[in-house]
């Protein structure tokens, strides 16, 4: 099985914004997610560099620390062509903003309200995700 890789915007020194967006998936899918988020919400420019940046920041998969008031969207619980399996976790206004932008662009979802309703309203909390995910092996 394919490591899971992740990458959390709080690691980045330069991020006025605060952004504690975290993205998690295969390495191809969150170097995509990431490199969107990255120019939509904090300006990086999509250039080599910053795909290099990105990619060595990238993360193995660990144990979530889940907090109170953070949510998780899970594309592997909604149906799709593109067998996505990225997760994305965050205050909720921050994961709705990735989530749409994620679904308009790479499920190709059509762009409305209802959309943005749905992805809130598949929103779980981080902990309670984190008690539903599988056991780690022994
Ligand atoms: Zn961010
Ligand atoms: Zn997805």
């Amino acid at each position: 099985m394919q490591v899971r890789k992740t990458i959390d915007c709080r690691q980045f020194p330069n991020n006025p914004q605060g952004c504690s967006v975290t993205i998690t998936g295969r390495e191809d899918e969150v170097l995509k997610a990431a490199v969107r988020h990255g120019r939509t919400v904090h300006g990086y420019p999509d250039k080599p560099e910053t795909r290099a940046e990105l990619a060595s920041a990238m993360r193995p998969e660990g144990p979530l620390s889940a907090q109170p008031g953070r949510k998780v969207a899970d594309c592997r619980s909604i149906p799709s062509e593109i067998n996505c399996s990225l997760t994305f976790s965050g205050p909720e206004e921050e994961v709705v903003k990735v989530v749409t932008e994620h679904a308009v662009e790479d499920h190709h979802e059509p762009y409305s309200p209802e959309l943005v309703k749905m992805i809130r309203d598949g929103l779980v909390d981080e902990t309670r995700f984190q008690e539903s995910a599988p056991a780690p092996g022994p």
